[in-house]
């Protein structure tokens, strides 16, 4: 997988070692650096990926469980509303 990656001028950069891409977070370099060159890390990088890995399928697993609660919010609402104006 290849994707371009672009930090504003003036923000703060952290590049990856291997390749030299530029990212505007330490944690998106943590993810880039496992992702792309897992084979060249040690311990403590692997380690770094794989908490950041984690903290990244909790955040979106929260993400999905908040949309589908909205998506059930707005059902029961119209449905309410529905049901009341009818
Ligand atoms: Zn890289």
């Amino acid at each position: 997988m290849t994707y371009d990656t672009y930090v504003p001028p003036g923000e703060s950069v952290y590049e990856c070692a291997y390749c030299g891409q530029p990212f505007s977070h330490e944690e998106y370099l943590v993810l880039h650096r496992g992702l792309e060159h897992g084979d060249e890390l040690n311990d403590t990088q692997v380690s770094a990926f794989h908490d950041a890995y984690r903290e990244e399928t909790d955040e979106l697993r929260l993400f999905r469980l908040k949309a589908l609660a909205l998506l059930v919010l707005l059902y029961f609402g119209f449905l309410f509303t529905y049901s009341v104006v009818t």
